[in-house]
């Protein structure tokens, strides 16, 4: 989605947070009157076993207050044939809001299935893996888990509810996941919108730097600590913060070749069980590998030197090894860049042209460390 700067005073319309927001631990049941208010009949969508049990216990609260619940399971990440097949069946329901509690994909699904029944729209993140929660933005996967397009939404989430004692129950690894994703925002929109004339879009920017300075302290001792303050520190910033930088800088402050490199990846079978910001931290290796080869930045191959060693102290993959892609063929590697370079594609908010014969290079160079030069 590549859009044209913005003009000094042209117009621009912004959905920048959820119309509310309860954080902490406690939040569902804090919650509950609030949701009370925005609906009479959710319908609840979720996906993974994993979380049946939570989901569970949301739906018995949720009808012990008096509501209406009816619950629907994806089958796939965020795609058409399940949010068309649960659209169908929710006609007729008559169900008036969506909850959708899960990870980043339910939370997109949920968003995107409220926007088009144009109901009440409640999201409750089941990890810290993303900012779904939170961003009026839904990305859209084929049936096989292939990145297809994002999509924008009328508004924000009507709540948001952020509880922190449902996010420790997630496993560690999503949390890792979480950090390299948040830590994309500023890698990504120093490079699209650093020299943005905008003030909004200037503050989104500086935000993102904060943010990442935060996740560089904090991280390690959040994996390590869960329910410390560190790691409420580090959810928060996952979940929350990212999201507000996306909200405030739009979509000209979003993303650039991580999250490319990203969607080039989810067209590879063999990387599906590899999480969402799993594959975003090894494309910021990847852009910042490029941006030291090809842009001659000298800045980007410190920043690959101080975030290498993070990404594998917080068990995140930094080689194509990492990813189970050692036996990958050729075609395979080259599919990943067509994608990721074709037109249109994000990665093109680089400063310089990427060809994807550059981006093989830097994929399979991306763990290897630069010599320092003074
Ligand atoms: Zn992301």
């Amino acid at each position: 989605m590549s859009q044209a700067p913005l003009q000094d005073g042209s117009i621009s319309a912004h959905s920048i947070a959820p119309a509310q927001v309860i954080r902490g631990s406690g939040a569902w049941c804090e919650a509950l009157p609030s949701v009370g208010a925005l609906c009479t009949q959710p319908l609840v969508l979720g996906r993974s076993q994993a979380t049946e049990n939570l989901r569970s216990q949301l739906c018995r609260d949720l009808t012990e207050r008096g509501l209406t619940v009816q619950q629907q399971l994806l089958n796939h990440d965020c795609c058409e044939q399940d949010l068309q097949r649960i659209e169908a069946a929710s006609h007729g329901l008559g169900c008036d809001a969506v909850i959708a509690a899960g990870g980043g994909k339910v939370l997109d699904a949920g968003k995107l299935l409220a926007d088009r029944l144009n109901v009440a729209c409640i999201t409750v993140p089941l990890s810290a893996a993303t900012c779904a929660g939170w961003t009026a933005l839904s990305n859209l996967y084929s049936p096989q888990g292939a990145f297809m397009g994002d999509q924008s939404l009328r508004r924000c989430p009507d709540l948001l509810v952020f509880d922190h004692d449902l996010l420790l129950q997630a496993p560690a690894r999503t949390l890792a996941s979480g950090i390299a994703d948040a830590l994309a925002k500023w890698y990504e929109a120093s490079v699209s919108s650093g020299s943005s004339q905008d003030g909004l879009i200037q503050q989104a920017v500086q935000m993102a730097r904060v943010l990442r300075d935060q996740l560089l302290i904090d991280s390690v001792e959040a994996i390590r600590s869960p329910g410390g303050e560190a790691w409420r520190r580090v959810v928060d910033a996952c979940g929350l913060t990212a999201g507000v930088i996306g909200g405030l800088g739009g979509a000209r402050c979003r993303t650039v070749a991580a999250h490319a490199v990203h969607n080039g990846l989810t067209q590879l079978e063999d990387c599906h069980h590899v999480l969402h910001g799993e594959k975003v931290g090894f494309g910021i290796l990847v852009q910042l590998r490029l941006e030291e080869r090809l842009g001659g930045n000298r800045l980007a191959a410190q920043a690959h030197r101080q975030l290498l060693p993070l990404l594998q102290t917080l068990d995140l993959p930094v080689s194509l090894n990492d990813l189970g892609l050692a036996d990958a063929s050729l075609r395979q590697l080259q599919e990943v860049c067509q994608f990721a370079c074709r037109d249109g594609s994000d990665l093109h908010h680089l400063p310089f042209t990427v060809t994807p014969g550059a981006l093989m290079e830097a994929l399979v160079g991306a763990a290897e460390t630069s010599p320092v030069t003074s």
